[in-house]
């Protein structure tokens, strides 16, 4: 029986090569990557994750906020930084840093221009977001001609690359519209070379974009959730492995009688004789209430152990009727065959929210 002493989350930077270096086998030789390591490299470790992947090749990185690219550089990651969703209020620190804004509206534009020749900045990287259909961020094609006038007027920076990002390459019934907004892009980056008169970095896909579109990866692609272990479907996650894995331990052991309730607000009524662990992860560790009332589940030597009644901020409760075990036992909260996918999908959620929503106070331990 393995045995645990608190909850951690286990990073098994293996894990990871294996997951780069399957991606990369789906890309042409001189296709850049980019990694995305926005959100504590969702959720698990931005440090060691961003520099075991700049040990490995990896030609960029992008994060979604300037703080989270400083953390960066403070770590030690030289490689470029792409900022996703930079504010002006951070475009000193942003130039401080060397992180290369994404210049998606008119405001961002003229703030940053500012800001750089403020700074005497000479062809400072930035990176231009269009919109092909997210709605999310980004210029449109007939605002290309206006960004020259007033760049072409500026020596403080240079546009570096230009992108946009797919709203639903990850599903085959959205492939009409995802085709859409790759001919989208195509007419951005051919007016855009048009009227620069060069070809900037173009880059369009993210995980599911370099699985299911070949012809979008362009110049570079983007990965975040790929590079973690998850395919986005039944057949691609046979191709990966998770490189997170959450576990805990049996703090306590209680037998319930029949009639007996379990939690806050008495939400679980015992309707036989039981028996129940309490395990200390909860609501606040990112094991959200969502995952109570049995619908979530963790494992606990080999075998599902539903999470009963609501979801406590430090605890869940788990029914171990039919488990053999004991206090101090290890609990599988998720890992590589009870995948954060799994358990995410109990919730009606996805992979991405719960693996991001994995909470400071959780140890990191970092595996080789
Ligand atoms: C988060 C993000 C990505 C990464 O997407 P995955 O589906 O995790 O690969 C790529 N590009 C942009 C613009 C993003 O915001």
């Amino acid at each position: 029986m393995s045995k645990a002493q608190e909850t951690v989350l286990e990073i098994d930077l293996s894990a990871l090569k294996h997951n780069f270096d399957y991606l990369k086998s789906k890309l042409q030789k001189n296709t850049k990557f980019l990694a995305v390591v926005k959100a504590f490299a969702y959720g698990s470790d931005a440090d060691a994750i961003a520099l075991y992947l700049q040990e490995l090749g990896v030609d960029y990185f992008a994060v979604a906020y300037t703080s989270e690219g400083v953390v960066l550089r403070d770590a030690g990651v030289t490689k470029p930084i792409l900022v996703l969703h930079p504010l002006p209020v951070s475009f000193e620190t942003i130039i401080e840093r060397c992180l290369e804004p994404s210049i998606y509206n008119w405001k961002v534009l003229d703030e940053f221009l500012q800001v750089a020749s403020d700074k005497n900045q000479k062809n400072y990287p930035i990176h231009l977001k269009f919109n092909t259909g997210l709605n999310r961020l980004g210029f449109n094609l007939e605002d290309i001609e206006p960004i020259h006038s007033i760049t072409n007027a500026s020596e403080a920076i240079c546009i570096k690359s230009i992108f946009s990002h797919l709203a639903a390459s990850e599903d085959l019934t959205e492939k009409a519209f995802t085709e859409q907004q790759i001919r989208a892009f195509t007419s951005i980056t051919e007016k855009f070379i048009t009227v620069f008169d060069y070809k900037p970095v173009l880059h369009l896909s993210n995980t599911s974009g370099i699985l299911n579109y070949p012809e979008a990866h362009l110049d570079m692609v983007r990965s975040g959730i790929g590079l973690y272990g998850f395919g986005n479907s039944e057949k691609e996650n046979k191709n990966f492995i998770p490189v997170a894995k959450l576990k805990s331990v049996i703090s306590q052991i209680h037998h319930i009688e029949k009639g007996e309730t379990v939690g806050y607000n008495r939400a679980y009524k015992s309707e036989a004789t039981m028996t129940t662990a309490t395990i200390p992860i909860g609501h606040a560790d990112g094991v959200g209430r969502q995952y109570g009332q049995g619908k979530g589940f963790v494992i606990i030597e080999g075998q599902k152990a539903p999470i009963i009644g609501n979801v406590c901020m430090d605890m869940i409760m788990v029914d171990i009727t039919s488990i053999d075990c004991e206090e101090g036992d290890e609990v599988i909260i998720f890992d590589a065959s009870h995948t954060a996918e799994h358990l995410a999908n109990t919730a009606q959620t996805i992979s991405y929210e719960l693996l991001t929503a994995i909470s400071q106070r959780v140890k990191r331990v970092i595996k080789k």
